[in-house]
């Protein structure tokens, strides 16, 4: 690869929402390059699942996650103790693990004609006044023999996920960031398997909840959230965690009887701001923030790789017009604010009070209202397609 050190677009993170917005320029002919700080694809801290809303965007990006290898998921289980509710999504939804979704994603980037550094971490980001810029983006970038090098861009793209970068760190004081996340591959018993199949599993305890789906080359993916005071009354301890989720759902601890662990250790994450919605950037020097670096949902939402698609998607719209990042944030607050407070206010109180979950017992359309108040926009879900069985 010839490295040109001059780009229409710098795009920091190759994530999901980096990716996206290079195959759009790319395909636009503008001249990026997309800096990713992992040499190849990791696992990722994330329930994996592709909700009806993403897939379109996923596919208008030219990924085909049926393709690789992705299970289908045609309802959604509320548990507490036991099951309360099972709802049947609108249309179907995927689950497919990060490694491969990521990977086809950058890959596809690199068809479209995007440049790929991987293995470099972006150290500090110059805006175009700082004396050192000469009026372009400036990234310090360095990999892992520490050599380090500058490049340039005409524009500036944060996509760097959970991941603050030095100097752009975002304002999070407003968000729900006390829980802690845990991800955690199972082989299911062939019986457990076949009764998991076709399901997303939402199961509550106090303290938590977590998500459990099928996911490719016959894995469970179990990804469980817990307050961090909840998590150090246990020593911080993954087995003492899932001991405590089994005893609080006999219907997590039938599914996990008999079933072999498959990484060494759980993936974990904490400090993650749920709630958290750009601020506005007008009259401010500011690179394009896209994915988690705009808007985080709770994850209970399984919607934030679709909001990753669609702030990458809106954010080269935005660009390819002539737009400023600020009209682009802007934006995003707008679309996304209601939800965000609504969801995140939802997500306090089911961790506050469990209980809140057998509310579907009794108002099962409960849960309808929720996700389609909830939704990426320009794809809602009507709740009268919601079909209720419980
Ligand atoms: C517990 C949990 C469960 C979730 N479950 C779901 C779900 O089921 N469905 C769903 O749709 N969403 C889910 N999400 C949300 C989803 O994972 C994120 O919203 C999505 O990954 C955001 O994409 P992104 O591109 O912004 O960030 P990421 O996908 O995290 O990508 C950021 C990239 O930037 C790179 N990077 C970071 N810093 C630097 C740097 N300085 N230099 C270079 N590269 C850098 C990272 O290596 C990474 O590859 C969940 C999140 C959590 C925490």
């Amino acid at each position: 690869m010839i490295l040109s050190l001059n780009h229409d677009a710098l795009v920091i993170g190759g994530g999901i929402a980096g990716s996206a917005l290079a195959i759009q320029l790319a395909e636009a002919g503008r001249h990026c390059v997309v800096i990713e700080k992992a040499k190849t694809t990791q696992h990722k801290v994330c329930g994996e699942f592709l909700s009806p809303e993403t897939l379109p965007l996923l596919r208008r990006a030219g990924i085909h996650p049926e393709n690789l290898g992705a299970q289908t998921i045609h309802s959604l289980r509320i548990v507490a103790r036991e099951m309360l509710a099972e709802i049947t999504l609108p249309s179907k939804a995927l689950s497919l693990t990060r490694r491969t979704l990521d990977e086809a994603l950058l890959e596809r980037a690199k068809q479209a004609g995007a440049n790929i550094l991987r293995g470099f971490t972006v150290e500090r980001l110059l805006p175009p006044a700082d004396e050192e810029s000469r009026g372009l983006w400036r990234a310090k970038i360095t990999n892992a023999s520490h050599i380090s090098m500058y490049i340039s861009g005409s524009e500036a793209f944060l996509a760097t996920g959970k991941h603050d970068l030095r100097g752009w760190q975002r304002q999070t004081n407003r968000s729900q960031n006390s829980l802690v996340a845990l991800k955690m591959y199972f082989r299911l018993s062939p019986e457990q398997s076949a009764q998991l199949a076709g399901n997303v599993e939402l199961i509550f305890y106090p303290g938590g909840y977590a998500g459990l789906q099928p996911v490719e080359g016959n894995a469970a993916n179990l990804c469980a959230l817990i307050s961090r005071e909840k998590l150090r009354s246990m020593g911080s301890r993954w087995d003492r965690l899932l001991e405590y989720m089994r005893l609080q759902s006999p219907h997590l601890e039938r599914r996990l009887t008999g079933a072999e662990s498959l990484l060494g250790r759980p993936l974990t994450l904490s400090s993650i701001p749920y709630g958290f919605s750009v601020e506005s950037s007008f009259g401010t020097e500011s690179p394009w923030r896209l994915g988690d670096q705009a808007a985080v949902i709770p994850s209970l939402c399984g919607d934030g790789m679709g909001i990753a698609l669609h702030t990458a998607r809106r954010a080269a719209e935005l660009y390819l017009r002539g737009k400023s990042a600020a009209v682009f944030h802007d934006e995003v607050r707008h679309q996304f604010g209601r939800r965000l407070y609504f969801s995140t206010l939802l997500s306090r109180a089911i961790v506050a009070m469990p209980a809140l979950a057998h509310i579907t017992r009794v108002w099962p359309s409960a849960l309808s209202d929720i996700f389609a108040a909830t939704r990426v926009p320009g794809a809602s879900i009507h709740t009268e397609t919601l079909g209720m069985r419980c």
